[in-house]
């Protein structure tokens, strides 16, 4: 792959850049009519909203450094190309949940994509107090589907095989969550960062033994247990969505790990926008009507998941690990579900244990999310996640006696 010619784009030069591809022009129309904004709030790359006559698209393109630290850690432009590919796995698995892909540019680590609008950030929503009724739902359908669907519960050999393989390529954003998300934020480590008052809780953090050894073990898990192709950074800032749409982007960390990983990610950050919810809106009935709607979609997600692979598992069981002969073929259905109930038991440990480190590292690791960074009285935003942290780090090693949802859920409320 030449990359020699690699040019990060501008919101001035992308029209005569991109002008002449046939997929845009259909899209857009003529590029001198074309308006660009960039809007790029994450960590790592360019995002550009075109918008011509026609209509609007998104262009993503990969910086040859981490854009949330600068040019002194470079990073691979090959994430371009895994995202690709990890959304249209992704997309096929869960119909209409991930982007529609339009072209990919490999020596450019360009991807354009459908421009989902009126689309908000979940994360934004949760900020500005919208409900979104169905998220919950569609959340639950995307994880069961995309989670079963990529696993050998799934696959055949040979596919599943040549898969494993391509994206162990993806191996410069598996060594950030290895670093970011199960070490640093337990060890001194120079890109640490938390809110003023909390140093106490970060040297408790660093002198507990017992939440060590789970971030440990969960690293453990995540590097060994290659079970599905996960999308990697299943966070509600890679969750886009209206009151009847609900959309996955920004796949690029996506690689074969245990399906508690995405779905633990998801559930800590939806936990946490309840921990944050007395910094964005006055107490009283207001907020604790959208820690109730927070709280009510983390109970449907796991329902919706737990149900929609059942229901997977009960009809699409024809890959490798299959067990059909095993257990059906036999006459023994409940074996096949006690099988069932011992895979979701599993996955259920896991969510718990990846979601107590997903909100450890994001109080005392680099990155931070949008819902506390942005309550600007210090005093409080130290308060509210000193809260989350006892909570996060109550998930990581107690994860195995939190027997169900409710229960996990009224920790919140217990907590918060
Ligand atoms: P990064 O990998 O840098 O985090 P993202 O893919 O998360 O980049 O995109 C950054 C932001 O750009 C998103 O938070 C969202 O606001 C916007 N964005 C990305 N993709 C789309 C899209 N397809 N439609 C509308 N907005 C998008
Ligand atoms: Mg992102
Ligand atoms: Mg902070
Ligand atoms: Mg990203």
């Amino acid at each position: 792959l030449d990359r020699t010619a690699y040019l990060p784009l501008d919101s001035a030069s992308l029209p005569a850049r991109l002008g002449t591809r046939a997929e845009l022009l259909d899209r857009l129309g003529p590029p001198a009519l074309w308006q660009v904004r960039e809007v790029g709030d994450g960590n790592l790359n360019l995002v550009f909203i075109v918008e011509g006559p026609k209509g609007s698209v998104v262009v993503k393109q990969a910086l040859p450094y981490a854009r949330v630290v600068g040019e002194s850690w470079p990073m691979s432009l090959d994430r371009a190309f895994f995202e690709h590919e990890a959304l249209k796995r992704l997309g096929t698995r869960d119909p209409g949940r991930a982007p529609q892909l339009i072209f990919f540019d490999p020596a450019q680590a360009i991807l354009a994509m459908e421009h989902l609008t009126p689309h908000k950030v979940a994360r934004r929503a949760f900020m500005e107090g919208e409900e979104l009724p169905l998220m919950g739902e569609h959340l639950g359908l995307y994880l069961a589907r995309t989670l079963f669907r990529g696993s050998d519960w799934s696959m055949p050999t040979a596919a599943r095989k040549a898969d494993l393989a391509l994206f162990a390529g993806n191996v410069e954003l598996a060594g950030i969550t290895e670093e970011l998300v199960f070490s640093d934020p337990f060890k001194p480590a120079p890109l640490n960062r938390w809110t003023c008052g909390l140093e106490d809780a970060a040297a408790a953090v660093r002198d507990d033994r017992a939440l060590k050894f789970a971030a440990q073990e969960m690293k453990a898990r995540f590097c060994t247990c290659t079970e599905t192709l996960l999308h990697g950074d299943l966070h509600t800032g890679s969750v886009m969505a209206t009151a009847d749409d609900t959309r996955v982007i920004d796949a690029e960390f996506a690689l074969y790990g245990p399906m508690g990983f995405d779905v633990g990610v998801l559930v800590a950050n939806l936990w946490m926008a309840v921990f944050a919810q007395p910094g964005h809106r006055a107490g009283g009935r207001a907020q604790r009507a959208y820690g109730d709607f927070l709280l009510a979609t983390v109970e449907t997600l796991w329902r919706v998941f737990a149900a929609e692979f059942s229901r997977l598992w009960r009809t699409e069981r024809t890959g490798i690990l299959g067990g059909r002969d095993l257990f059906e073929a036999q006459g023994d259905t409940l074996g096949a579900a006690a099988a069932l109930a011992h895979h979701l038991e599993q996955v259920w440990q896991d969510a718990l244990g990846f979601a107590g480190i997903e909100i450890c590292r994001r109080i005392l690791g680099l990155a931070h999310i949008a819902e506390f960074e942005t309550i600007a009285d210090v005093a409080l935003r130290a308060r509210l996640e000193r809260r989350a942290l006892a909570f996060g780090r109550h998930l990581a090693v107690n994860r195995r006696d939190i027997p169900s949802i409710d229960a996990a859920n009224r920790l919140v409320r217990t907590r918060e």
